[in-house]
């Protein structure tokens, strides 16, 4: 499909196209779908920019990343069709372990994800096959299942995209869960340590950068900056921008007078 630069919604609608194609690869699952068009409404809401909300909480992911002992980035398929080069490049300044972590496990996701991530530079993939031998606690199925080496004995876990209840089960392993979710009202989004609240298109670059330039930092700074960090008034200030920014819009759209065909 090709999508005409200059359209006003073209870069939301090269992305859709990205998730899709990760469908038709086999490495996304159809509820990848469904769970994108969520996030498109929130970014809908939240003005399709990165927010000074989602600034600080990224600051201070930065800074949790910097100062694990066991830093490890889950992959799902939509993260691996939206920001393959973004998650490696992440991997690599922390540096911090990859794994692929499925909501909908199979053996050929798993792999063709480790393969995205192959292709854009990551030398180690954690996650597929028999590596993912261990399980988390309070899970059901195939969702319980994590690398021995990776999210099981991980201090500090990045989740771009999780599922609230596998949020909550890190969470009561006593981890340190670093979510990116569009939607603040997600149980994600209330369970995670750390929640960004933005397009993990526009995050992850940003996080990358944040790494980089807090990375000369020590250790003392970067934990003093991660104390400041407040998760609940950084979550009410998403809500409220969304609720201040409708209550603008409402107030714009044009009333009697307007052409009523
Ligand atoms: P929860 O399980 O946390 O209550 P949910 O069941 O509504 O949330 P899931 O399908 O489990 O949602 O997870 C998808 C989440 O990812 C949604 O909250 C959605 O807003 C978010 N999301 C989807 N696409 C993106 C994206 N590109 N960037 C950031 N967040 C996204
Ligand atoms: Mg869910």
């Amino acid at each position: 499909m090709v999508i005409p630069p200059t359209h006003p919604r073209y870069r939301s609608l090269l992305e859709r196209e990205k998730v899709v194609e990760g469908v038709r690869e086999g490495y996304v699952a159809l509820q990848g779908l469904i769970a994108h068009g969520r996030g498109e409404c929130f970014d809908y809401l939240i003005g399709e920019a990165t927010q000074p909300f989602a600034e600080r909480a990224i600051e201070a992911a930065a800074a949790a990343l910097l100062t694990a002992r066991h830093p490890v980035i889950s992959v799902n398929g939509n993260v691996a069709a939206l920001a393959p080069g973004d998650v490696v490049a992440l991997a690599k300044a922390v540096p911090a372990l990859l794994e692929v972590n499925l909501f909908y496990r199979t053996r050929e996701r798993e792999e063709k994800i480790a393969e995205v991530l192959r292709r854009h530079g990551a030398e180690e993939v954690l996650g597929v096959g028999e590596d993912a031998a261990c399980t988390i606690p309070e899970l059901f199925s195939e969702r319980r299942r994590v690398s021995c080496r990776g999210i099981y004995v991980a201090d500090v876990v990045l989740v771009p995209l999780e599922d609230g209840d596998r949020t909550e089960a890190l969470r009561r392993l006593g981890k340190t869960v670093i979510a990116i979710d569009l939607n603040p009202l997600s149980r994600t989004a209330q369970a995670a340590s750390i929640t960004i609240v933005d397009n993990v298109t526009r995050a992850m670059p940003k996080l990358v950068e944040a790494v980089t330039r807090l990375k000369s930092w020590d250790r003392k700074r970067l934990l003093g900056l991660l104390r400041s960090y407040d998760k609940g008034a950084t979550l009410a200030e998403a809500v409220s921008h969304i609720a201040k920014r409708l209550t603008e819009i409402a107030a714009s759209l044009p009333r009697r007078g307007g052409v009523v065909v």
